[in-house]
């Protein structure tokens, strides 16, 4: 998204402000007169932040403005935006609903067929930015077992960030799921599970996490998420300088595979970078 507004967006004219989405007065403060839309996503990359999406909805609709959230980590098998009173949802159908790791695709979903919708799909069908019948074919075959998929991996995710949760070289679980996480009390309203994504930073800095993801032999080090596979990233390394990402924080996208076999590689591991240490 960042790289979006400063590549392109900008350049168009659009200005943007970026908010603790978290923080409700500071969305309600960050509203301009010129404000056409509040943008969330939630839970967020890679510090899975959750936001009240009916409390931003609220403020948008208060400013007269639009509001979208991008859905692409709960999937609609969680959490239903337009329910909750957002306009617009964006869904990277790269993840989940494909869910196999081989196909690039999004969709967005408008509440209405507004104006600003059929304006959207006009870009759409001009600027040529349609899928291929190929690819819609695997979206569609993968969506046929989205729901079960997803409720798969939310159950995989919640042993493995006890896990995590519990071990001595781990300095903090993201997991909405956790009763400690502060997200925790809006996700279990807005959300029908918390979710397959988790991250957690290590003690011992960049150089403990790069130890621990390179110590892993069942978990690929790789960028996507939302596949059948479970992947773990270095967030910070992927995004760059300008990253935001703390330095000693591993992103996992918590796959399909039996629950045992996840957390052993990752106990493993762990025991390789704190040995004696959990
Ligand atoms: C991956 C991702 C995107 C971008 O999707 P692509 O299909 O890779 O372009 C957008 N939002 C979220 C939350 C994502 O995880």
């Amino acid at each position: 998204m960042r790289n979006l507004h400063r590549e392109l967006f900008t350049r168009w004219g659009l200005a943007v402000t970026t908010v603790d989405m978290t923080d409700l007065d500071a969305i309600a403060d960050a509203v301009r007169p010129n404000t056409r839309m509040i943008w969330t996503e939630t839970p967020s990359n890679p510090l899975v932040k959750v936001t009240d999406i009916a409390a931003v909805a609220d403020i948008a609709r208060n400013a007269g403005a639009l509001c979208a959230c991008d859905n692409t980590w709960a999937t609609p098998v969680l959490q239903r935006p337009l329910e909750l009173g957002c306009d617009l949802v964006m869904h990277s159908c790269t993840k989940y609903l494909g869910g196999h790791s081989d196909v690039l695709g999004g969709v967005l979903v408008s509440a209405t067929d507004s104006e600003y919708c059929q304006r959207t799909r006009a870009i759409q069908e001009e600027g040529g930015a349609v899928p291929s019948p190929f690819d819609c074919w695997l979206i569609l075959r993968g969506m046929q077992t989205l729901p079960l998929r997803v409720r798969a991996q939310c159950d995989n995710a919640a042993a493995i960030a006890a896990m995590l949760d519990g071990h001595a070289g781990v300095e903090r679980v993201f997991y909405p799921g956790l009763a400690s996480d502060p997200g925790h009390r809006i996700a279990a309203q807005q959300m029908d599970r918390f979710g397959a994504m988790l991250s957690f930073c290590v003690k011992g800095g960049e150089s403990a996490a790069m130890k621990l993801a390179n110590g892993l032999t069942f978990i690929p080090h790789a960028t996507s998420l939302g596949g059948t596979h479970t992947l773990i990233e270095h967030r910070a390394s992927v995004e760059g300088e300008a990253s935001m990402a703390p330095d000693n924080l591993l992103r996992l996208s918590v796959g399909l595979e039996h629950v045992d076999d996840i957390v052993d590689d990752l106990q493993q591991a762990l025991e390789r970078v704190y040995q004696g240490g959990s």
